[in-house]
């Protein structure tokens, strides 16, 4: 039963089990069940060029639309499943889902590139890199066009496994991203080390940053920290236009957040970045942009 349930470092009969990990194991066969059954589903976020209003890329977010309980947040069950080992088998879903959507958007003219999320587990499997590299393969997706967002905590972590990874994905050609960053305390002498291309400033200062000038110091140093190291970018969670204000003065490259748009159904997307694309796109832009 405990092999069954998780990975080899789960026991079902640990003495710290309560009733909120029995919940927990519940809603972890459920999961189970909803990867075997294909129920689960990727939304996607656009990242958008601060410069042009372009879109860039495409953030695949998990979502689990529940029979009984509706949609739950991935921030509620992929910590469940990375603590009973399921994360592997979600994760390796997300990969397909998301290569596979990615080229379907391609056939369909849409050109940008594709964001996944890895998570600490993921980091650690042995043959994540392998996985990675098939479903870009099957799908004829150059590695370049995809990358990886791991948090800067995860990316902190020091075990062999982490960065063994890390260095395996660069090789591969897949652009890494340090998402959620600030939070972690990551030093600048380590954050030269990381084969990254990318650094997600994390919402909690952009949350701030047009009301709080601690805030607004943070996102200046980050900024300019990160373009000295040659990285690109992003803030999320943009949802007000003083805070595109101030991010696109100080430099920031790209941006996402509700003010754009919310995470959508890959069809919603397609339609959303071809709208964007086309013929409205510059009224849009002017309005958000003051071009
Ligand atoms: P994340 O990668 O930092 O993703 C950003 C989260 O912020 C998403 O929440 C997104 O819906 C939300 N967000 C985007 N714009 C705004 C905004 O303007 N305001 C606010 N308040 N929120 C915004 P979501 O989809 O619930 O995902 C939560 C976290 O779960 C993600 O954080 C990521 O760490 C993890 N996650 C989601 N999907 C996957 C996945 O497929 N694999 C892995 N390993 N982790 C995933
Ligand atoms: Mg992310
Ligand atoms: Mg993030
Ligand atoms: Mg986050």
């Amino acid at each position: 039963q405990a092999k069954r349930l998780g990975g080899s470092s789960f026991s079902f009969y640990d003495r710290s089990m309560d009733g909120d990990s029995r919940a927990q194991i519940e809603l972890l066969a459920e999961l189970r069940q909803a990867i075997e059954r294909d129920a689960l589903q990727l939304y996607f976020q656009p990242k958008i060029d601060a410069r042009s209003g372009q879109i860039t890329a495409a953030e695949a977010l998990l979502r689990w639309n529940h029979p009984s309980r509706g949609v739950i947040s991935p921030a509620v069950f992929i910590p469940i499943a990375e603590r009973f080992g399921l994360m592997r088998d979600l994760g390796n879903w997300v990969i397909k889902a998301a290569c596979l959507q990615a080229r379907s958007w391609r056939e369909q003219g849409l050109r940008m590139r594709l964001a996944i999320n890895l998570s600490a587990q993921q980091m650690r499997q042995a043959d994540i890199v392998e996985r990675i590299s098939t479903a870009l393969q099957e799908n004829r997706i150059q590695p370049s066009l995809l990358t990886c967002e791991i948090t800067e905590s995860v990316a902190m972590e020091d075990t062999h496994a982490t960065q063994e990874t890390f260095r395996a994905l660069g090789d591969l050609g897949v652009h890494l991203s340090i998402d959620d960053f600030g939070t972690g305390y990551s030093s600048l002498a380590y954050l030269r080390q990381l084969p990254a291309k990318e650094l997600k400033i994390d919402r909690s200062f952009v949350a701030e940053i047009d009301t709080n000038s601690s805030a607004l110091t943070m996102v200046d140093a980050i900024l300019r920290l990160a373009h000295a190291l040659n990285l690109r970018v992003v803030a999320e969670g943009v949802e007000r236009e003083s805070q595109q204000k101030w991010l696109v003065k100080l430099g920031c490259d790209e941006l996402q957040g509700y003010l754009y748009a919310r995470p959508m159904s890959s069809e919603a997307l397609l339609m959303w970045a071809h709208g964007e694309q086309g013929g409205t796109a510059p009224e849009f832009r002017a309005s958000l942009f003051g071009e």
